[in-house]
């Protein structure tokens, strides 16, 4: 299926400010991680292109910077080859039709509560998303290949997060500010989750109360709010 420019460029504006809302929120440690976004009735794919290599942030990143690949990864628009890890985006893409966007990166809060191989629960009313609980990828290595993509996309399943064991996470969304928002959400929840372990016990909230949020949508308040904040708070920050 083919893309027009138009929802090409929609796409890119709005994968520009995904990336600034991660980036101003912390979310891109040392430069690293990357946020795609499907183009909508396509199997096109906009992200970020290895800029890693050129000697600057991803603060510095513009709209020139983005590239768009196909389902398989092949760069069909862009000046830079798509990052090693791209097989996270295409093959997550490829297995969930209602996810629109992906985001990988490696948080320091979850990569810490991995490391005691406790998966991130929904500990407080945001993190209410994450019923029942974030599933755990007990393999560390960088994600470079589709059959490692798979296994990935497998371990997501349906759910809206995965942790990397001592590597980082990987978010979906049916939107760029949804997959933004639930980013951000289990960075929080794994922070208030190490807190309260140092504490005494992390118990999850009570699932009859609150496990209806795991079927919010992208539309629901709890995520339109907060990326509004989010997109308000660095708007100073977006290259448009
Ligand atoms: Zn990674």
């Amino acid at each position: 299926m083919s893309a027009s420019a138009a929802a090409i460029e929609a796409t890119r504006q709005e994968l520009l400010q995904g990336l600034r809302v991660l980036d101003g929120e912390g979310m891109f440690e040392k430069a690293f991680g990357h946020i795609s976004a499907r183009v909508p009735d396509s199997d096109l794919i906009v992200m970020m292109g290895h800029v890693h290599d050129h000697e600057r942030t991803l603060a510095q990143t513009e709209a020139e910077d983005l590239i768009v690949i196909n389902s398989d990864g092949g760069v069909v628009e862009g000046r830079f080859d798509p990052p090693g890890e791209f097989p996270i985006h295409t093959e997550v893409l490829r297995a969930r039709p209602d996810v629109m966007s992906v985001v990988h990166c490696h948080p320091h809060a979850p990569v810490a509560l991995s490391i005691t191989r406790t998966p991130v629960l929904p500990v407080t009313w945001r993190a209410s998303i994450f019923f029942p609980e974030v599933p755990l990828f007990l393999d560390p290595r960088q994600i470079e290949t589709s059959q490692h993509g798979h296994e990935l996309a497998e371990t997501l399943g349906d759910g809206r997060a995965v942790t990397l064991l001592g590597h980082g996470v990987v978010c979906v969304g049916a939107s760029v500010g949804q997959a933004a928002v639930v980013t951000i959400d289990l960075n929080d929840a794994a922070r208030f989750q190490l807190e309260a372990m140092a504490a005494g016990t992390a118990y999850p909230l009570p699932e009859a109360l609150v496990g209806h949020r795991r079927e919010a949508p992208a539309t629901a308040e709890g995520f339109t709010s907060a990326w509004n904040f989010y997109r308000a708070k660095w708007a100073g920050e977006l290259i448009t």
